[in-house]
């Protein structure tokens, strides 16, 4: 049974654990922001009886020790709030630190370095230089481990990030890895949280589709309107998904079982969407994922989508609950 034999953290315990050196004064202590690094930055003062920060360049707001948790480590309310309450969980979120120290800048020199058959193998999917760029994809050509405890493997690199935070690094393992060593083609390294894929543009929109890959999301995000989030979150439970959605209308491109709040939408062709992409072109994608953020759920979204099916060339057929298409001619449409 657990048991909370130490107090709640502090705001100070906090700033002490993360080695910030502060100058002392009765009320009030001065140090270096350790986000900006403003040299007089941060300043901590005690507030009815309650320690809070501001820095005067980057956060010009009072927070307290929860706030501190959310802006240093980009953790989530309910995170901060499992780590103030359970002070053990300081130590996880330094290791968490170290898996970063180790990984951020090599996420970005693998970015840079990718070797030329890879970025082919990435065009030939949809995944062009410009996606690249945006979403730091990369090339990892020795696998290693880190702190002697995550092992990051050979791979197409994929980095996760919360904010400006790298929360963890998805790898499209290796075909002859995989053959050799067994297991999935992609492996994640995560230091703490899970975090989906790209929960950022989550955050502005009224509609998102669940994906089933993060390469997948930025394809799709790549040709969707201004409406639609693409977003991906690996071994996720529907339940999960829908609260991911908070509350938005919630697409998934994959089967998802027994969750009312997320519509399961048919891909018109193709195994996934970047099969679909490769058979039917950018132009059919653009259309479909114009289609299924436009209709509304239920009898209109599947009306919506027959249309658009129809007036695309292929003769859709309704199979249980999905609708499966197959095309009318072997005209291609594409662009
Ligand atoms: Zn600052």
């Amino acid at each position: 049974m657990a048991m909370r034999a130490s107090p709640p953290l502090m705001l100070l315990d906090l700033l002490k654990a993360d080695g910030i050196a502060l100058r002392d004064g009765d009320k009030q202590k001065i140090g270096r922001c350790p986000r900006c690094g403003a040299p007089d930055g941060l300043i901590v003062t005690l507030s009815n009886e309650r320690w809070v920060f501001t820095c005067q360049r980057c956060h010009p707001k009072r927070g307290d020790a929860i706030d501190y948790l959310r802006w240093m480590h980009g953790l989530s309310f309910r995170e901060a709030c499992e780590v103030i309450g359970q002070p053990a969980l300081l130590e996880a979120l330094h290791e968490a630190m170290a898996w970063r120290e180790a990984l951020e800048a090599r996420v970005l020199r693998w970015a840079r370095e990718m070797p030329p058959q890879v970025a082919r193998y990435l065009d030939g999917r949809g995944i062009n230089a410009a996606l690249r760029a945006r979403y730091r994809i990369g090339y990892n050509p020795e696998a290693f481990q880190v702190a002697g405890r995550w092992q990051v493997t050979r791979g197409i690199t994929i980095p996760i990030y919360q904010g400006e935070t790298l929360a963890a690094l998805v790898i499209r393992r290796r075909a002859d890895d995989i053959a050799r060593e067994g297991g999935g083609k992609y492996a994640v390294v995560e230091a703490g949280a899970r975090v989906a894929f790209d929960a950022e543009g989550l955050r502005s929109r009224p509609v998102v589709l669940f994906c089933a890959s993060e390469f997948d999301a930025m394809l799709a995000a790549a040709h969707a309107p201004q409406s639609l989030a693409c977003a991906c979150l690996r071994n996720a439970s529907a339940a999960e998904l829908a609260n991911l959605a908070g509350g938005r209308r919630a697409l998934a491109a994959f089967p998802v079982e027994g969750e009312a709040r997320i519509e399961q939408v048919a891909l018109p062709e193709g195994y996934d969407i970047t099969d679909f992409y490769q058979r039917a072109g950018a132009r059919a994608l653009r259309g479909w994922l114009m289609a299924i953020t436009i209709a509304r759920p239920g009898a209109t979204n599947e009306a919506t989508i027959l249309a658009w099916l129809r007036e695309h060339g292929y003769t859709p057929q309704k199979r249980g609950h999905h609708i499966v298409a197959v095309r009318a001619s072997s005209a291609s449409q594409r662009d």
